[in-house]
């Protein structure tokens, strides 16, 4: 899929529109899903323009993809839910239902959480 620049975090990465940030470095920023689906909720997008995993791996370099890895676990920890444990989710594409077309992982925490289904 081609990268659209006018999707929601990409206007966000350009400070067109404003977030809760939570984390940045150079390649990743963090920041608090608008609409929280458990008490923690953040979403963790690479600042690159990428759709999904495929552009991602095939183009990000090794630094942007440490980078985003290393984020996820920064804000688990500074986000306090790193030893009551959370959980790590990124939907990719029509079937995973992908509302923004632009890579990101959700951090879900703050609550017991349900099994995984599917
Ligand atoms: P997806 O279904 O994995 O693409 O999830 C997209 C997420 O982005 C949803 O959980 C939305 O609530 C969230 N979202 C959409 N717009 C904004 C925004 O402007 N700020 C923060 N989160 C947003």
């Amino acid at each position: 899929m081609a990268y659209d620049p006018d999707n929601v975090f990409a206007k966000i990465l350009r400070g067109e529109i404003p977030c809760n940030k939570v984390y940045e470095d150079a390649h990743t920023l963090a920041f608090h899903d608008i609409n929280p689906q458990t008490p923690t909720h953040i979403l963790v997008v690479p600042k690159g323009a990428y759709v999904s995993w495929t552009d991602f791996s095939e183009t990000a370099s090794d630094a942007e993809i440490a980078a985003l890895v290393r984020a996820v676990a920064t804000v688990a920890k500074e986000a306090g839910v790193a030893e009551q444990g959370y959980r790590v989710l990124s939907n990719v594409g029509v079937n995973a239902n992908q509302e923004v077309p632009h890579l990101h992982i959700h951090v879900f925490a703050g609550r017991k959480l349900g099994r995984m289904v599917p």
